[in-house]
């Protein structure tokens, strides 16, 4: 299997996608990390903040690139010569979502398969949505993300 894109707000990266994205680095050629410009979607981090911090988090492995995209995810994919999405489950709530999502864009791109990963256990609560709210409040996140990202949301958030 070739090449896999892994696309996401990543607002921003926590050790959860990370996990996972080491896993499909191994399954796979190359791991194309797709951040959403998402303009629906109020992000903390803008787009460029949210690659170079997915950048500095994946830069010891060799096949993941790190692209932005502002376009239909299907769209993306064949451009970037890619068979198959990746999405990650956490637990059984992700699922009503992911499934609506995976047959939306099977029906738009009938020949790019998704496939789903789930992250070690002890990734499986993580989500960038606690990890914001947690920093707000001027709590620990040392164990959800890596230093640059910890970092910047210490300066995001004061
Ligand atoms: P989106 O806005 O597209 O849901 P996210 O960055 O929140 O973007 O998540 C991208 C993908 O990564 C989703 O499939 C989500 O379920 C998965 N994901 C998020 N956090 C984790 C985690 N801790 N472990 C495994 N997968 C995760």
């Amino acid at each position: 299997m070739a090449i896999v894109v892994y696309p996401g707000s990543f607002d921003p990266i926590t050790n959860g996608h990370i996990d996972l994205i080491h896993r499909a680095a191994k399954l796979f050629n190359k791991v194309i990390v797709a951040i959403a410009l998402n303009a629906k979607k109020k992000t903390l981090f803008s787009l460029s903040q949210r690659i170079e911090l997915a950048k500095q988090s994946l830069a010891d492995l060799d096949q993941v690139q790190v692209m932005g995209f502002d376009k239909l995810l299907v769209d993306f994919v064949q451009e970037q010569q890619a068979q198959v999405i990746l999405r990650g489950l956490r637990a059984v709530s992700d699922f009503d979502y992911e499934f609506q999502l995976a047959g939306m864009n099977r029906s738009l791109a009938s020949e790019i398969e998704t496939i789903f990963l789930t992250p070690a256990e002890q990734y499986t609560y993580i989500s960038s949505s606690l990890v914001k709210e947690i920093a707000s409040m001027q709590g620990s996140v040392s164990a959800f993300v890596n230093k640059a990202v910890e970092d910047a949301l210490l300066q995001q958030i004061r």
